[in-house]
């Protein structure tokens, strides 16, 4: 069973994005026990800084295609060269990070290949299916995130898949493939480029979950966005990020970008503090595989009790200042 993997660096950084690491590590999981191989493939004006890691996690060859025009995306012209890549390497299963550039260019692949595409996938497996053999069972969220539905292909390949970032975990050991390079020739047609960019404004990263150890996370039950300010300053005496639930996001008491969950980031800290969170299930499908959870409700039956380690029954307006008192106290 072969997969491919979109590879794709990060513009501002000039790295791999780390989904392209985690997904490269999950088709090595998938594909390695059914002996086949994990093939990259990359398209930009230069490779990322750090294609190495690829190798540490699994891949055996990374194809790549390198042009001074494709310092942005051109949706045409990547959906052209991938899918040439993809069509010489016949693979199983394609697997594409759901980052802005992925959604954009796996359904042009996937239709013009007449295969299925399953985005935003938070888990995938190999099984057996009546006579078809093994095939990548595709889980995601669906109805509202009500339900999980399992989705397949059983008739046609490639499987192609999305998976956001974070959703992926990486193991602690490290494999150690031989670097494989391929270079790919294609006839780079200059119709392929639709657009011109005049100028490009990165948006600044206002949060960094990816490297906090603690989320202080406050819900709809924080109260105010006057009350929120008891979230960051938990998270500032913890050394933490700010996270919030969607209900939290639309009250306007936290940014967008701190919005945790389903619809929003997919995080895995240390420790992860709910407070004023009920805990439904769009929520948990971004936290619960934080390492400690404790959650502050005043509701003892608070579905997010159901999966936090300690649990704090009563009003986040007293408890947290007790907290506070504590961390300055204790320096
Ligand atoms: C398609 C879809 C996608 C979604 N995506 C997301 C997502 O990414 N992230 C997300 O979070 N939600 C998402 N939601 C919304 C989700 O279903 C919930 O509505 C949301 O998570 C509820 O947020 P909450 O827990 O803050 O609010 P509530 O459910 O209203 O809970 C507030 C909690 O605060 C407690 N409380 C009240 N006052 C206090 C107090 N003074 N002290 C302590 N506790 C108190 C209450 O007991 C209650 O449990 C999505 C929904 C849909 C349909």
């Amino acid at each position: 069973m072969k997969s491919i993997v979109f590879i794709e660096k990060n513009p501002v950084s000039g790295k791999l994005r780390n989904v392209s690491i985690e997904l490269t590590h999950k088709a090595y999981t998938l594909s390695n026990p059914l002996k086949g191989e994990v093939v990259g493939i990359f398209a930009g004006d230069a490779l990322p800084g750090n294609t190495d890691e690829l190798f540490r996690f699994g891949m055996s060859r990374l194809l790549y295609f390198t042009d001074a025009r494709l310092k942005h995306l051109h949706s045409i012209a990547f959906k052209h060269i991938f899918e040439e890549m993809i069509r010489s390497e016949e693979p199983d299963i394609v697997l594409f990070g759901a980052t802005h550039t992925g959604r954009d260019i796996a359904p042009l692949i996937a239709s013009s290949l007449k295969t299925g595409l399953t985005a935003d996938c938070t888990q995938l497996y190999i099984e057996d299916y009546k006579d078809k053999g093994k095939i990548l069972y595709q889980v995601r969220p669906a109805f509202g995130g009500n339900i999980l539905a399992t989705i397949i292909t059983p008739d046609n390949r490639p499987m192609m898949a999305s998976v956001r970032e974070g959703v992926m975990l990486l193991p602690e050991e490290h494999l150690n493939h031989p670097v494989k390079m391929e270079p790919f020739t294609i006839d780079f047609n200059e119709s392929w480029v639709k657009s011109e960019f005049l100028s490009v404004i990165p948006k600044v990263k206002k949060v960094d979950f990816g490297s906090a150890n603690i989320i202080v996370s406050g819900g709809a039950g924080v109260g105010s966005a006057e009350n929120f300010r008891l979230i960051r300053e938990l998270a500032n005496a913890l050394k933490g990020e700010v996270g919030a639930s969607r209900a939290a996001v639309d009250f306007g008491f936290a940014e967008k970008d701190h919005q945790i969950g389903q619809t929003g980031s997919v995080v895995r800290p240390k420790l992860y503090i709910a407070c004023g969170i009920s805990g439904q299930i769009q929520h948990r499908a971004g936290m619960e595989e934080s390492q400690k959870i404790i959650a502050i409700n005043k509701d003892p039956e608070a579905p997010i009790f159901n999966i936090a380690h300690m649990g704090i029954v009563g009003d986040l307006s007293e408890i947290i200042p007790v907290m506070l008192r504590y961390l300055k106290e204790e320096g």
